[in-house]
């Protein structure tokens, strides 16, 4: 099985806003999304990274208009996902599956690229969206206009997954191709719903974390960000709860990836492969 992740976009904020203790100098941040060529589910796709559809489309609202204008991210064109798809020989309509970690527009925004998807997501937190007016879902980091109009018919309900049980720090979770290899572990905090990905079969065990923080450094030295990083969380304690988890994982000899974090790991795509063709 091959995991490989690259970088929709740099997103540019004060190291401050991100880590305790930090300094006003920014710090440039990936948008990482992952590809993984699964021997039985085929090529799947972990969220969409930015894309166009959150930040230059047409058909904006005013609302998603603005929160562009807010993070400012610059859009990575050599590395957006169906350019890396075409490195490996893909068509968006040959994805099978994407795991969609949260309903923010930087980890869904090109949900709609791909027509022949099953998306697995949590369904509880999809229910909520439902539930709630555009307004409320806006104050979650969630614009409803992104979601494709079929994705519930289309939705592989994380619920309907057989559940694997922690041990030894390593978290549990739900197995998501009846395999073993990939266990969504869920990673309260951040966004409602939110879900990281463990791949334990590999020499040394991968945990992506995806938004527990956006610095590895906020994890590993413990210096969760205070205010305002706090001000757009979910759940405030359940964020230093899942960092916890997370550091527990690290003791046991893990590697824990982060979707924000700048520094290059062994599964992002190089320029060289990017040259090269990665296949
Ligand atoms: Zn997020």
């Amino acid at each position: 099985m091959k995991i490989v992740f690259a970088n929709s976009a740099w997103v540019s904020p004060a190291e401050r806003l991100i880590l305790r203790g930090g300094s006003w100098q920014s710090v440039r941040l990936r948008v990482r999304y992952g590809l993984i060529l699964h021997p039985t589910a085929g090529p799947v796709l972990v969220d969409t990274g930015y894309t166009p559809e959150a930040l230059t489309g047409e058909g904006r609202s005013r609302m998603l208009r603005l929160y562009g204008a807010v993070l400012r991210p610059e859009l990575n064109a050599a590395e957006q996902v169906v350019p890396v798809l075409k490195r490996f020989g893909l068509a968006p309509g040959d994805i099978g599956t994407v795991i969609v970690t949260h309903f923010h527009a930087d980890h869904m925004s090109g949900l709609s690229l791909f027509p022949n998807a099953r998306f697995i997501a949590s369904d509880a937190a999809w229910a909520r969206v439902k539930a709630r007016t555009p307004r409320q879902n806006l104050r979650h980091g969630v614009f409803a206009e992104l979601f494709p109009a079929d994705f519930e018919a289309r939705l592989d309900s994380l619920s309907s997954k057989w559940r694997i049980e922690p041990s030894g720090g390593v978290p549990g979770g739900a197995d998501l191709f009846g395999d073993g290899s990939v266990i969504a572990v869920d990673l309260p905090g951040h966004a409602d719903g939110q879900f990281g990905l463990l791949f334990g079969g590999l020499e040394r065990p991968l945990l992506y974390a995806v938004d527990a923080q956006w610095l590895l450094a906020a994890i590993a030295d413990d210096r969760s960000p205070g205010f305002p990083a706090t001000l757009i969380a979910e759940d405030i304690a359940a964020i230093d709860a899942t960092s916890t988890t997370l550091r527990r994982f690290l003791a046991t000899g893990g590697q824990v990836m982060l979707c924000h974090d700048p520094q290059v790991t062994q599964y992002d795509l190089t320029a060289a492969d990017l040259a090269a063709g990665a296949g």
